[in-house]
């Protein structure tokens, strides 16, 4: 079982980890705004995640984590 976290609080919507996941497994919220006033990055498809890291990878915050269990 692969969890992605995502730390909304850091988010600044910039929609890197959404273009680099291979899996289509993140979407930017159309209806969430964290306390920045962007729309966070979310998991919106978790059980197509293959656990590649790519998505924390990328992201310039390091607002992702991946935990296998
Ligand atoms: S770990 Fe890989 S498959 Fe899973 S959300 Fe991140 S980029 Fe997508
Ligand atoms: S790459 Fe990081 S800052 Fe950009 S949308 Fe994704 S989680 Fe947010």
């Amino acid at each position: 079982m692969i969890h992605v976290s995502i730390d909304e609080r850091v988010c600044k919507g910039c929609g890197l980890c959404v273009r680099a996941c291979p899996k289509n497994v993140l979407a930017l919220s159309k209806t969430k705004l964290n306390a920045k006033g962007y729309h966070p990055a979310e998991v919106a498809v978790p059980e197509a995640c293959i656990g590649c890291a790519s998505c924390a990878r990328t992201c310039p915050d390091v607002a992702i984590g991946i935990v296998k269990e």
